[in-house]
């Protein structure tokens, strides 16, 4: 009774904007379910399998090589890590990046995108979100006082013959243009993009840049599945035009680019007075990564740099498989009527769920639920398979638009897809 009284008194103390709805995560909602249900998972996005031998050796390594690997290393990125981050980027945009001032490393390219929005978006500022958006970009920039400001990308409809690809949705420049105002502080695009696959082109960069250099407007880049490109398709770093390393923030993960997102190492590229600010909300929150993690990462790197753009870099040989995995995937799709949308790039695909009807009527949900979450969760408890829906990376105002797609992640076993493709066959049997 005391307890439920302190509580009832102290509750009006906890409001504070942006911390209440926490049970509501698309992630946690659904990955407790695909347990629940023992179903088979091509829901969150990770590997199930191990990252390659060279970085697994690097951090055997790392932990049995001394008490330094043990202890903080230096708070804005461990002396390795950076310079080598350094090297690899300022060969890929063709400048000289300082690994001290330019690169800040964090807990995975999650928190490098927390101390974007919280270092750089202040009270009331407008920050153009490109839609379908990785879901946790709408909270950080309203926790940070932004206001989110939603742009999406478009199908634009083919003839009907080719298999729709993720090069089919594109951005309306006119409609990019129209979402600027004098309050815009930056642009958040994400390429390759997560649900869709979507590997921008530079031309299409170029619209975004010069639109950001016109209003004096930050670009955050979350380029974490940069590697993953498909049937040639070239990942750009936006940084890298004509003007806007000053006000591009890049984000990358090395949890996407060794197949290890458990270790949670991520980064922050940018220009000394950005990378600068966000040094100052990493050193708030949680001031020093783990050191044996980075040290791993470091040596994975190394290693790719000498070997890049050979057939012995993992990042040729992991898109390689994917390829393989891609295809995999979008046959069982299509066999079961689930159109899917081919990606240029990442490891997950999306799907059309319009030709699969379903009757929900005994199935426990909201009325208002969007199309595809009840289409998953009876994916889930039905047939066995988890997936996520696609409206969960839309806004509020665009959900309803874009429903009828579900994402399945193709960054999975040989065994786990032929297990998803024995639940899709059933599907060509009809419900
Ligand atoms: N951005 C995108 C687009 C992602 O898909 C992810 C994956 N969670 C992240 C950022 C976060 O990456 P990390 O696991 O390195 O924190
Ligand atoms: N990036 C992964 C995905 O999109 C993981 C997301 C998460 O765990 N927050 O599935």
């Amino acid at each position: 009774q005391q307890h439920r009284r302190a509580f009832m008194i102290m509750s009006g103390r906890l409001h504070a904007r942006g911390t209440e709805r926490v049970h509501k995560n698309v992630w946690l909602e659904f990955a407790r379910l695909a347990a629940d249900y023992k179903a088979v998972n091509l829901g969150q996005g990770f590997p199930d399998f191990s990252p390659p031998e060279f970085v697994q050796d690097a951090f055997c390594k790392a932990v049995s090589g001394g008490h330094q690997m043990h202890q903080y290393t230096r708070p804005f990125g461990h002396p390795p890590l950076v310079h080598i981050l350094a090297k690899f980027f300022g060969r890929i945009v063709g400048r000289e990046i300082d690994p001290l001032e330019d690169v800040l490393v964090t807990v995975g390219a999650y928190q490098a995108l927390f101390c974007a929005f919280q270092a750089l978006i202040e009270e009331g500022d407008e920050v153009i979100i490109v839609e379908p958006f990785f879901d946790c970009y709408q909270p950080m920039v309203k926790k940070a006082g932004g206001k989110p400001v939603y742009v999406p990308l478009r199908p634009v409809s083919g003839d009907g013959s080719a298999v729709p690809s993720s090069g089919d949705w594109v951005l309306s420049p006119e409609e990019l243009a129209s979402k600027f105002t004098p309050r815009t502080k930056a642009v958040v695009i994400n390429t390759p993009n997560n649900p869709l696959g979507k590997v921008y082109k530079t031309e299409e960069l170029q619209v975004i840049a010069d639109l950001c250099i016109k209003h004096d407007v930050l670009c955050i880049s979350d380029e974490v599945y940069e590697w993953l490109t498909y049937d040639g398709n070239k990942h750009v770093k936006i940084a890298g035009l004509p003007g806007m390393w000053e006000r591009t923030v890049t984000i990358g993960s090395a949890g996407k680019t060794f197949s290890a997102t458990g270790w949670k190492v991520g980064w922050a590229i940018g220009s000394e007075q950005i990378i600068q600010r966000l040094k100052a909300m990493h050193q708030m929150s949680v001031f020093d990564c783990a050191t044996a993690a980075q040290e791993a990462v470091a040596r994975g790197f190394e290693r790719e740099y000498e070997l890049f753009g050979t057939p012995e870099s993992y990042f040729q040989q992991l898109p390689a498989m994917l390829h393989q995995k891609r295809e995999k995937l979008a046959s069982c799709l299509g066999g079961a009527g689930l159109q899917p949308v081919m990606p240029e790039g990442g490891y997950f695909m999306i799907a059309d769920t319009s030709s699969v009807t379903v009757d929900f009527s005994d199935f426990m949900s909201t009325d208002d639920e969007p199309h595809d979450f009840r289409f998953v969760k009876w994916l889930i408890k039905e047939k066995g398979l988890a997936t996520i829906p696609v409206s969960a990376f839309y806004s509020p105002e665009h959900r309803k638009d874009f429903d009828k797609y579900i994402r399945f992640c193709f960054i999975k076993e040989d065994s786990t897809l032929d297990a998803a493709d024995d639940i899709l066959r059933t599907f060509s049997q009809r419900q």
